[in-house]
């Protein structure tokens, strides 16, 4: 499958995918490879390459991203314990799907880094 649309897919309900949450602006899908108990991807649905793509127009969507990302991270009670917020961009950052996603990681003890 091209990678390079997998997330619209999701977002379209073209594919399947554990959605876990969706409004006109966001959704979160649970990632296929979890790293942690908890690993979920929130995703503007409006395409977005990666952080680079970021502008004044634009850049409200990144805090819609992470309002949803604490919303689900107290609704999955995970707020108490602490998880984590990642955001990758190009090829240093490991970004492997060139599709905006902030990652939510949680249910365990994670590694430092
Ligand atoms: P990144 O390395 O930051 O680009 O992360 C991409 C993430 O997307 C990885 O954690 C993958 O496991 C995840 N991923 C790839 N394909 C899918 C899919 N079809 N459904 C859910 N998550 C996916």
């Amino acid at each position: 499958m091209n990678i390079n649309n997998i997330f619209q897919k999701i977002i379209k309900k073209k594919i399947p995918s554990e959605i876990v949450y969706q409004n006109k602006k966001i959704t979160a899908f649970k990632d296929i490879s979890p790293k942690a108990p908890i690993h979920i991807l929130i995703v503007p649905n409006k395409f977005i390459k990666n952080l680079n793509y970021i502008n004044k127009k634009n850049i409200c969507i990144l805090s819609e991203m992470l309002y949803t990302s604490i919303k689900i991270a107290k609704k999955k009670k995970i707020h108490k314990s602490g998880y984590r917020i990642i955001i990758n961009c190009n090829k240093n950052g490991c970004q492997k799907i060139p599709y905006l996603h902030i990652h939510l990681i949680g249910g365990k003890k994670l590694n430092n880094f």
